[in-house]
C-alpha cells in the first residue's frame, strides 16, 4: 500500500497496533501464569481483560477510516515478546521471574502508550472524533497498567534483592 497521506499512515497505524494487541492475548495468560505474586498475576489478568476489549476498540476505530480492520504484523510487538518468552525460560528465584516480567510488561505498556499516543493525535488532526475516543480509553489503560505495575515492581524488586 502506499501512504500517500496522513490518513494512509494513520490507517497504516491502526494496523499495527490491532496486530500488536492481538499477539498481547495470546502472551498475556502465559505472563499471567508465570508470576508467582498474587497481585501480579491479579494485574496480568485483569489487564487481558482490557486487553481483549481494546481489540474491538480498535477495530471500531477503522470505521472512521473507511478502510477494512485488517492487522499488519507488528514486529515490534513480536521481538518484545519473544523476549518476554526467552525470560520466562531462564531458570530464576520466583521474585526475579516476577522482577523480570514486570520489566518485559512495561516495556510492551510503553510500546502502547507511544503508539496510541500517536494515534490520538492523527485522529484529532484527521477528524476521526470516533475513533480519538475510542483510541483515548485505550491509552489510558494502557498508563494506568504501566502505573499499577510500577506500584508493584516497589514490593517484587525489593523481594528479589534478597
Ligand atoms: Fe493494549
Ligand atoms: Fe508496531
Ligand atoms: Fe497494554
Amino acid at each position: 500500500m502506499s501512504l500517500n497521506n496522513l490518513a494512509d499512515l494513520f490507517h497504516d497505524e491502526l494496523r499495527d497496533i490491532l496486530s500488536a494487541e492481538r499477539q498481547l492475548i495470546e502472551a498475556i495468560p502465559k505472563m499471567a501464569k508465570m508470576a508467582a505474586s498474587d497481585e501480579l498475576k491479579d494485574a496480568f489478568e485483569k489487564h487481558l481483560e482490557q486487553t481483549i476489549v481494546q481489540a474491538t476498540r480498535v477495530e471500531q476505530a477503522f470505521l472512521d477510516t473507511g478502510m477494512p480492520a485488517r492487522a499488519k504484523t507488528c514486529e515490534a510487538m513480536k521481538g518484545l515478546i519473544k523476549e518476554a518468552s526467552s525470560m520466562m525460560e531462564e531458570k530464576a528465584a520466583p521474585e526475579v521471574m516476577d522482577a523480570a516480567l514486570i520489566a518485559c510488561a512495561q516495556k510492551v505498556e510503553h510500546y502502547e502508550i507511544a503508539t496510541y499516543g500517536t494515534l490520538c493525535t492523527w485522529a484529532k488532526l484527521l477528524g476521526y472524533t470516533e475513533a480519538l475516543e475510542l483510541l483515548k480509553l485505550n491509552l489510558n489503560e494502557e498508563e494506568e497498567t504501566d502505573e499499577a505495575l510500577s506500584v508493584i515492581a516497589e514490593t517484587v524488586n525489593s523481594e528479589a534483592q534478597a
